[in-house]
């Protein structure tokens, strides 16, 4: 039997399992292979009747005692019901609608049972098992206390049961089946790695838990390998196949935008920033990923970036996730950069027709020098005279095609440099991120009051409010936030329009107010962002619109509503807009907090800064699938490795895959495995 060969032919799979299991994605051999069990069962150790605890799952053996049977329920099922005895106590185990077990079930058969247990109504001694996970009768000469075994225990389903999954896939490894290694026999020694066949099968009936725990690691091996081979073969591509450009030292220009900031570059944004200059200045196109904390200072070395390349005679371009970040980045790049002589220009999906019309001739004549824009700037009609670099700010906002897409608008292949503020834990930052260089800002700039979180329940938002209208009295400035934008029939939260009219008509009557959400026209909202910035408006009600990269130094105080709504991550990046001025600023946080996940998510907040450790416990507490998912990456989901608890093996992966894209042997063997593994992904690769 071929691992490609479809599900119907396996043994034990008729056309109606067929069916079912393609609905769970299951199509062929390898796919069953490789549908791993969910957790296991450890029925090696039989624990007394008498020693099972309520809550707990445990294996029993015993001897059948009584088999009775009744209907009952409303819809008159067969209920059947046998009692196990073991010296110690009396075990119930009840089956519903399974009469055929009735035949099977005799009074002084040997019979193992794992469940969780709960209390019957008999008294001291005696159990149920309200979950029965397996039920095994034995041979008539078999003695309970022989059998020992791990048991796996399947994502199942209402019509493909655990026993279905055992069978099956035990009958699977008696055949022949020709499960070939993935990875290069070199590697395999050099990291002491099992053959893939024994890997696969311990992960599905393992002798012991060590050798669970070697084929688990062997499987995370070879996925976190194959992926990083993939990114690395993708990095080398577009390295070799493409001309980069190479920029000269920096010099003048450079100088002065630098010598013109009001401030120093901090340790980190001065090793970043050499790090981007060596990136330029080399004949291999620059891709590099600076990752640094909310309020770091990521657009100072953008803007140095892009005056090198207006320097060297190139064009470059900004590219940001919303409109409000892109024309706040605008105006300061304007502030600082025309006076200099260097023509900046602006697009987005906002302008008139002829505007953009006009833009994109400009762009093309080379006209402008730098360009700021949105989504916009990938859009057919932009073709740049010389384009030297793309940033793209709060990188994860956009995929790896879109990323791929701007590249594509030069010649020469520009240099690229991407910026978050996503703290994304290192493993995640390898896979995800594993065809980019990586340069961190960890330290904020001096002089940095450190924010004030609280945790509060709405019952105290008179009091909040009121100390709000203090601080806006004394000149600074505040943001509200709130999950939603309008009135909702089925939620009870309050919306942004209703705090806005309760605050700007209540207590703060006295103060401008300003609104803003995200299905407002992009000229209102930028008006209002505009008036927010210019100190017109004092107090700021929006949803998460303002999440992004909003920088106005005044305001030192948060009020984020309903806060239990938000990830963690994402109210960190809310906190990240107050802070960023001298003032001493206060983020608080109101929620009834009903939920434990809620306190603690909220606790955590109160409690730390940390954008990296954030990010963790927010990973922790969401899951990988939440978290993942949210980042938009395009890369293929990990059945078995774990982006946090893996980063050894991710270590190890990712040197073996440095070596493997180093050898032209062991790069040939393994591009057809990466096409066939991972099409979607990885199935543009030559070799070259
Ligand atoms: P982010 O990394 O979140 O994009 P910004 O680039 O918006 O952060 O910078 C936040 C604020 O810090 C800005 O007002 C910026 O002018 C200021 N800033 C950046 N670098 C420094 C520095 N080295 N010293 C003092 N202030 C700085
Ligand atoms: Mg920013």
């Amino acid at each position: 039997m071929q691992l490609t060969d479809s599900i119907q032919y396996v043994k034990g799979v008729g056309p109606k399992k067929t069916a079912e299991l393609k609905r769970l994605g299951l199509h062929t051999v390898y796919d069953l292979l490789t549908y791993f069990p969910r957790t296991y069962e450890d029925q090696s150790v039989l624990t007394k009747i008498a020693d099972l605890q309520a809550g707990e799952t445990a294996t029993v053996g015993g001897t059948i005692t009584n088999v009775s049977e009744r209907q009952g329920g409303r819809r008159g099922m067969t209920i059947l019901t046998a009692l196990i005895g073991d010296g110690t106590g009396i075990l119930q185990v009840t089956w519903f609608n399974q009469k055929y077990l009735k035949n099977k079930l005799k009074v002084g058969r040997k019979v193992f049972a794992t469940g969780k247990a709960a209390y019957a109504y008999g008294g001291r001694g005696q159990f149920a098992m309200s979950q029965l996970h397996s039920f095994e009768i034995l041979d008539e000469e078999a003695e309970p206390a022989s059998r020992t075994g791990i048991v796996p225990v399947y994502p199942a389903t209402e019509k493909l049961n655990q026993k279905f999954f055992r069978k099956v896939i035990v009958g699977l490894f008696e055949e022949e089946l020709a499960i070939h290694d993935l990875i290069p026999q070199r590697v395999m020694r050099a990291y002491g790695l099992l053959t893939r066949q024994q890997a696969l099968q311990d992960m599905h009936f393992p002798a012991d838990f060590t050798a669970l725990q070697a084929a688990r690691k062997h499987l995370a091996f070879e996925e976190l390998y194959l992926i990083q081979c993939g990114l690395l073969l993708l990095k080398r591509q577009a390295r070799e196949n493409s001309k980069g450009i190479r920029h000269l030292l920096s010099s003048e220009l450079v100088a002065k935008v630098r010598g013109a900031l009001p401030f120093r570059l901090t340790d980190d944004q001065a090793r970043t920033w050499q790090e981007i200059q060596r990136d330029m200045e080399s004949p291999l196109p620059m891709r590099r990923l600076v990752q640094g904390d909310v309020g770091s200072g990521k657009t100072v070395i953008a803007m140095l970036a892009l005056v090198k390349t207006v320097e060297n005679g190139y064009q470059g371009a900004l590219m940001a996730p919303t409109e409000i970040l892109a024309s706040q980045h605008y105006e300061g790049f304007l502030r600082q950069l025309e006076p200099l002589g260097i023509r900046i220009g602006f697009l987005s999906g906002r302008l008139t027709k002829k505007k953009r019309e006009e833009m994109y001739a400009r762009i093309v004549a080379q006209e402008v020098d730098i360009v700021i824009g949105t989504h916009a700037l990938i859009q057919e009609g932009v073709s740049f005279a010389k384009l030297g670099l793309v940033v793209t700010d709060e990188q994860h906002r956009f995929g790896i095609a879109q990323r791929a897409e701007l590249e594509k608008k030069g010649h020469l292949l520009p240099d690229v440099l991407v910026m978050t503020a996503t703290p994304i834990p290192r493993t995640m930052t390898l896979t995800v991120y594993g065809d980019l260089d990586v340069s961190l800002i960890q330290q904020l700039p001096p002089g940095r009051q450190p924010i004030r979180t609280f945790v509060r329940k709405p019952d105290r938002r008179e009091l909040i409010y009121d100390y709000v209208h203090q601080q806006l009295a004394a000149g600074r400035q505040a943001y509200v936030v709130c999950p939603l934008i309008e009135m909702n029939e089925e939620s009870d939260l309050p919306s942004a329009e209703e705090v806005y009219d309760e605050l700007r008509y209540g207590i703060f009557r006295d103060m401008p107010c300003g609104l803003v959400h995200g299905k407002m026209k992009a000229a209102d909202k930028e008006q209002v962002m505009q008036d927010f910035y210019e100190d017109k408006i004092k107090l700021l009600v929006s949803t998460t619109v303002i999440e992004v990269g909003v920088n106005v130094p005044n305001a030192s105080i948060m009020v984020v509503e309903h806060a239990e709504r938000f990830g963690l991550a994402q109210l960190h990046q809310l906190r990240g807009r107050i802070g960023r001025g001298q003032y001493k600023s206060y983020c608080i946080l109101v929620s009834e907090m009903k939920t434990e996940n809620a306190r603690e998510r909220l606790k955590i907040m109160a409690e730390t800064s940390d954008g990296f450790k954030l990010a963790e416990e927010d990973l922790r507490l969401r899951g990988p699938g939440q978290f993942f998912g949210s980042m938009q990456h395009g890369l293929p989901d990990l059945k078995v490795a774990d982006v946090l608890g893996d980063m050894d093996i991710l270590l190890k992966a990712r040197q073996a895959a440095q070596e493997t894209v180093a050898s032209r042997e062991e790069r040939q063997d393994i591009l057809p495995i990466l096409a066939l593994q991972y099409k979607e992904q990885f199935e543009n690769i030559t070799d070259i």
